[in-house]
């Protein structure tokens, strides 16, 4: 259905600049062009300034066409906005004027076939709020003001439930009574807040009213009813009728006001959030259809929305006229919305979307004002959040309080989940539906999550009150584990450091052999991932990762992983302390040594009086089939790290385990055995559950059902990649496997280069090449995510690589899953690569390539 919707200038001279713009510059560049057009903007801007050109015919225009606007749900609807050549004052100062370009206006939009015409802002106040209007309109009329006066609504609600705001412990004011918009958002909230304050010019007699009913003040010193408020809800005809001063520190204030009601262009406080109210966000499918849609990344004014929602359900009927606004009107509009895909979560403020730090400032504020007044700030009177809402909230939260840009990129590629409970080999989503997850914990959850054996020793720990931490002390829990884990260590691995992760295990082993060698150098591996703290990153062998903490500790060298001949070489020089090395290098992209190498590199530390630290940080704890990866080539590393899977999937903890005689010159005095300690290492809930996860992995017999499942999965993985361009090799050993994907064909990545539609590619080329490159291993993520329900990671210090690492208690039933679920993803890459290389080849792009392909040789198509 087409509908109209009547607009006038914000201000007068925007008036002006609109009309300066007669040829329709700005217009055409606006959207397609921005850098030109802020050069044209600059010309008119200037004329503007200089006063010149005021005006010369004022009449009715279109400004803008919103076509093709479709709906999640198929609703159509084809609209156009028509400006009348009034600002906001002048409509005020003359009424009848204005009625009479809005007569004016409605003609236009009938003719040209609209069914439902919407009235906007200050268009929809003169002539008794649309009744004027409406009685001489041939099609139905609306002021959109319900959908107004539910979107302000929502923007309390949307921020009481962000910030665990009470509203029945708030104080209401509601400005603009008896206006229509403020009178049924006044009804409406009643029943939840505490106090209600009503806020009018005069007293008049409907005023009055409303208060009676509604068991409320009225008060008509605007300054003082804002004084005393916490909420303040403004919508009134005049405008800048509130000083931000007078608000009290930690009031909320939603402004629906056209023009304004706040003062000022700018928050000038932190210390309260006032936020444009009356904006709602289209489907996103419909935010390029215009001009206006696409500047406004698709928010728009609610009595556009309104408009739009009338026309979009075919519904040829006046709504929202006159003074009083039917709340049950204001409900259905609102549900229309929700239906048709709108969305109400955005607030703005000022007119610019409200950023996180405004809405942190706000709430230290109102949690200061709360514990002041030891006033509760969870207690929520609102129905308990669904476990959706608490999903919603939490990814909010992790994106504002912890990490906005890797929950932004995991947001636009699909793959961000909110996993809410763990169990076994799945994770359920809010929804309770199931994944698989092959990530585990990036091998923290060897056993699976919340192994009940590791649980109950957990909770037995507690329940018998074993001593939280123990300093200098002697803690049961800890010396058993010491003994179990020395027992079940390779030989000659005698005494047991305690810690909280892999990288303070690595800390501990480079530390100890500095101490006990009297060497300084330390060797490691190109690719090598070991840690980020300061010392695990020195040896970590990813430059990317240390650039930006430079100077790292002196004296690390590198060399190529698995070169026999580099590390013969270089430890020749006996300068080294330490050669630190992984069995496979997981986060480098699950890359194997040759056979033979570590124990190689045994002898060549022997010889060169080296220790050979071994990082079973990710390789430990039965993932690769054996209970230690060393095992598979019996070797006897002089220090090895522990970490991840020894808390059981439950409990942090490291470990380092090295030689009694090393440790001994190291800390062996009395001045020295405290050099190195740790508050939490060792304590009871940590090694208590690395005790049942050690019991666990035997009688379950864990690593050998890694082993088992290896098998099966390499096996199925190396006769997929057989048959699939995509795929590149299948490697690993145990559960810790890795599918290397080959790189986008080139013809495909320089055309998303061609086409990338902002240029911003080509700035940020280097970081998007890389990016482009993982394609296919984003798109295995996403399809095994979202078609399969299987959770699956890339290794991070090479993108090219999906990690295939499940926990050890699967089964083979789960692992034929995946490999089914893998060979239809490789399936669909390779399908949709080969069509978009087909249509590339087809264009002037790729026109070789098609020549070639067609069976002609580029001689052929050059006679
Ligand atoms: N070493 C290796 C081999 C690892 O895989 C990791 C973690 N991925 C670490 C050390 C660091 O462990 P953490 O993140 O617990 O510090």
């Amino acid at each position: 259905m087409r509908f109209a919707f009547l607009v006038h200038p914000v201000a007068d001279s925007a008036a002006q600049f609109i009309k300066l713009d007669e040829g329709g510059v700005l217009r055409k560049l606006w959207g397609t062009d921005p850098l030109r057009l802020t050069g044209a903007l600059h010309k008119v801007v200037q004329q503007v300034m200089a006063g010149a050109d005021e005006p010369s015919v004022a009449e009715v225009r279109v400004v803008d066409e919103l076509p093709n606007l479709v709906t999640p749900r198929g609703a159509t609807a084809h609209g156009r906005l028509y400006e009348i050549p009034m600002g906001a004052m002048a409509i005020l100062e003359d009424p009848d004027r204005a009625l009479g370009y809005i007569q004016q206006a409605v003609q236009q939009a009938v003719d040209w076939g609209a069914r439902i015409v919407g009235l906007g802002s200050m268009t929809g106040i003169v002539g008794g709020r649309g009744t004027v209007v409406a009685e001489q309109s041939p099609v139905a009329v609306t002021t959109g003001n319900s959908l107004t006066a539910y979107t302000a609504l929502q923007n309390v609600f949307e921020t009481a439930a962000e910030l665990n705001i009470d509203l029945a412990q708030e104080t209401v004011a509601v400005v603009g009574i008896p206006g229509s918009i403020a009178s049924v958002a006044a009804t409406l909230i009643a029943p939840h807040c505490g106090r209600l304050i009503l806020v009018g010019r005069r007293a008049s007699g409907p005023a009055q009213r409303l208060a009676n009913q509604l068991s409320a003040d009225f008060i008509t010193d605007v300054a003082e009813a804002i004084k005393q408020a916490t909420i303040v809800i403004s919508a009134t005809s005049s405008g800048s009728c509130i000083e931000q001063a007078w608000l009290q520190p930690g009031t909320l204030v939603v402004d629906v006001g056209v023009p304004t009601d706040v003062r000022g262009v700018a928050a000038e406080r932190d210390d309260v959030l006032i936020l444009t109210g009356g904006l709602i966000r289209v489907p996103d499918a419909m935010s390029q259809a215009s001009r206006m849609l696409w500047f406004q990344h698709g928010m728009i004014p609610s009595c556009l929305g309104e408009t739009m929602l009338l026309a979009l359900e075919n519904r040829e009927e006046c709504y929202s006229l006159g003074r009083e606004l039917q709340p049950e009107a204001v409900q259905e509009i609102g549900s229309i919305a929700r239906r048709q895909g709108f969305d109400f979560s955005r607030l703005y403020s000022f007119g610019c979307p409200l950023g996180d730090d405004a809405l942190v400032r706000f709430q230290k504020t109102r949690a200061r004002i709360a514990s002041k007044s030891r006033r509760s700030v969870t207690a929520n009177g609102a129905s308990p959040p669904t476990p959706r809402q608490l999903a919603d909230r939490a990814a909010r939260l992790y994106a504002r309080y912890i990490n906005p840009v890797l929950m932004a990129m995991n947001g636009a590629s699909g793959l961000l989940e909110t996993f809410a409970r763990g169990e076994g080999e799945y994770l359920y989503d809010a929804a309770g539906k199931k994944y698989l997850d092959f990530v585990a914990g990036f091998g923290s959850l060897n056993l699976g999550h919340n192994h009940p054996a590791v649980a109950a020793a957990v909770n037995t720990a507690i329940r018998e009150q074993a001593p939280g931490f123990t300093p200098t002390s002697v803690n049961p829990y800890a010396a058993t584990l010491a003994e179990k884990l020395v027992s079940k260590a390779p030989s000659g691995l005698e005494m047991v450091f305690f810690c909280n992760s892999g990288t303070e295990a690595v800390e501990a082993s480079i530390k100890l052999a500095r101490a006990a060698t009297g060497r300084t150098g330390l060797l490691s591996c190109d690719g090598a991932f070991h840690g980020k703290s300061m010392g695990s990153l020195s040896v970590t062998g990813n430059p990317g990762y240390q650039r930006a903490f430079q100077p790292l500790v002196g004296d690390c060298q590198r060399i190529p992983y698995g070169d026999f001949e580099a590390l013969e070489r270089t430890l020749s020089t006996r300068q080294f302390a330490a050669f630190i090395v992984e069995p496979i290098q997981a986060e480098g992209g699950i890359r194997m040594a040759p056979a033979g190498y570590l124990r190689e590199a045994q002898s060549i530390c022997r010889s060169t009086e080296t220790l050979l630290i071994v990082d079973e940080v990710q390789t430990g704890m039965g993932r690769t089939g054996m209970t230690f990866a060393v095992e598979h080539e019996d070797v006897h590393p002089d220090a090895m790290t522990l970490a991840k899977s020894l808390g059981g999937g439950l409990m942090p903890i490291g470990a380092m385990l090295c030689r009694r005689d090393l440790w001994m010159k190291a800390y062996g005095t009395v001045a020295t055995c405290t050099l190195h300690t740790s508050t939490f290492g060792g304590g009871s809930l940590a090694t208590a559950a690395g005790l049942a996860a050690l019991d666990v992995l035997e009688n379950e017999r864990l690593a050998e059902n890694a082993a088992c499942r290896g098998e099966q999965l390499l096996e199925g993985l190396s006769q997929i990649a057989k048959r699939f361009r995509c795929v590149k090799q299948v490697r690993g050993r145990g559960l810790l496997l890795g599918v290397e994907f080959n790189p986008l064909q080139s013809n495909v990545k320089s055309h998303w280069l061609q086409i990338d539609p902002t240029g911003m590619a080509r700035y940020i080329a280097s970081e998007v090449g890389q990016m482009i490159d993982a394609f296919h291993v984003l798109h295995a993520m996403q399809t095994l995510m979202q078609g399969h329900s299987i959770y699956t990671q890339f290794t991070r210090s090479n993108p090219l690589v999906l990690r295939i690492e499940p926990p050890l208690t699967i089964t083979e039933a789960q692992t034929q899953e995946f490999l089914i679920a893998f060979e239809k993803t490789c399936e669909e890459i390779d399908f949709i690569v080969s069509i978009i290389g087909e249509m590339i080849a087809k264009t002037s792009v790729g026109k070789h390539d098609a020549a070639q392909r067609a069976g002609f040789t580029p001689a052929d198509s050059a006679q």
